[in-house]
């Protein structure tokens, strides 16, 4: 038997981390589960490390982020997959390129903070970013088919257009937690779940992929398709649009960056068209999705104004989530970051991508407290 795949899983207890552990179990013949690492929840970790033979396990809340830090400097792996959510999984993912591992990344927010740092790490690393984002991966799927950079004409990104695709202002004005969570097509963790509702999602997928494809902000576009089965899109000078489909899991996308360059079968069955299938595509509505627009923004500012974006998303969705900001204030929120009191876009260091990303969270937490001063909302869910 040839050495089998090692792997280090980053945010094993998540949404993601659990499809990878459901894909690495299906081919366990070619895939090692070397190291796994989460912030909380000890039993489920424990439970992941038994039943996967893992030998390395790191909790951060209990062992401190310096361990997590420390497996990925010395447990020898061939690819880490980057699960952990939100500007906490920069340092890591950094860390795991420096030491020479692939990453295949679902965790955006570290290419929206820093992507083009972080691309640059990769090449002098000489290793790859695999994107487990499922447009990413399926617009890195069809790039297979495009060998010439300007034979590309643009991406389109699809979105589901989330839970309230078809809600208006009004009844946004007064979403739950426990709407924003009913996600029509996807089964996610708890902060994409509102970034998907509010479309800052799909905002931060073009940064993504400005970054991740090194391409120019107004060659990106959006799409909504809300049966979620075209992933996305390349399209060509000539006009021919090249698309990856599949039904809507993220297995097909991390298998795929699990093999890359190779493919394994799999016993997920593929599109099924026994059955009538209807697709529908149509134009964002950036009124009633405001985050779209203040990412474009962002996306043509540069510097440290996607680290922005990302920054001042990141509180506001978190106050959303304790049902201490009403919905309809995350894009609020962003657009204050983005506008007042910059004098400085350019961000020639990392550092200066960090040193912005810490002033935006505390401007972010000041306007929340100022304009929606506390009570906690009354939602009883
Ligand atoms: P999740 O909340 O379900 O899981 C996050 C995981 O990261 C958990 O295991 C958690 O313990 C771990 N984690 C969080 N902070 C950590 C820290 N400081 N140190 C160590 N571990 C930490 O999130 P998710 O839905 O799996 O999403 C993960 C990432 O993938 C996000 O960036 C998300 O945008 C992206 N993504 C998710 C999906 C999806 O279908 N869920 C699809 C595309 C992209
Ligand atoms: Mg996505």
């Amino acid at each position: 038997m040839t050495a089998r795949k090692r792997i280090l899983l980053i945010g094993a207890t998540g949404s993601i981390g659990t499809s990878t552990i459901e894909v690495i179990a299906e081919h366990l013949d070619e895939l090692e589960l070397v190291g796994i690492a989460a912030r909380q929840n000890a039993a489920q970790l424990e439970h992941i490390q038994q039943s996967m033979q893992v030998k390395h396990c790191v909790l951060t809340e209990r062992d401190g982020d310096e361990a997590l830090i420390e497996m990925l400097r010395n447990v020898p792996a061939d690819i880490v997959v980057m699960a952990m959510v939100g500007s906490a999984g920069l340092r890591p993912t950094l860390t795991a390129i420096e030491a020479g591992m692939d990453v295949a990344l679902a965790n955006k927010e570290v290419l929206v903070m820093a992507g083009e740092f972080v691309m640059r790490a990769a090449r002098t690393s000489g290793v790859r970013i695999l994107p487990i984002d499922s447009e990413h991966n399926a617009i890195f799927q069809c790039l297979e088919g495009v060998p010439r950079k300007s034979d590309i004409r643009r991406l389109v990104l699809t979105a589901s257009g989330g839970p309230f695709r078809d809600w208006t202002l009004d009844q946004m004005a007064n979403a739950t937690v426990a709407d924003a969570m009913k996600h029509p097509n996807w089964s996610m963790g708890r902060k994409i779940n509102v970034d998907s509702a509010s479309m800052a999602n799909k905002g931060l997928e073009m940064i993504e992929a400005r970054w991740l494809f090194d391409m120019p902000p107004e060659r990106i576009d959006v799409v909504v398709h809300p049966q979620s089965i075209v992933h996305s899109m390349v399209e060509c000078i000539d006009g021919s649009l090249l698309t990856q489909w599949s039904p809507p899991s993220m297995t097909y996308a991390i298998r795929h960056a699990l093999f890359y360059p190779q493919r394994r079968p799999s016993s997920t069955p593929g599109v099924d068209f026994n059955q009538a299938l209807d697709l529908n595509f149509s134009p964002p509505d950036n009124q009633r999705f405001p985050c779209l627009r203040l990412a474009k923004e962002a996306l043509q500012k540069g510097g440290t104004a996607p680290a922005r974006f990302n920054a001042a998303n990141e509180i506001a969705v978190e106050h959303f989530l304790q049902k201490r900001l009403p919905f309809l204030a995350i894009p609020q929120v962003i657009e204050h970051c983005l506008t007042n009191g910059v004098q400085e876009w350019t961000a020639n260091r990392l550092e200066d991508i960090l040193a912005a990303d810490q002033t935006c969270r505390k401007q972010a937490a000041v306007f929340i407290a100022d304009k929606f001063p506390s009570n906690p909302l009354t939602h009883d869910n």
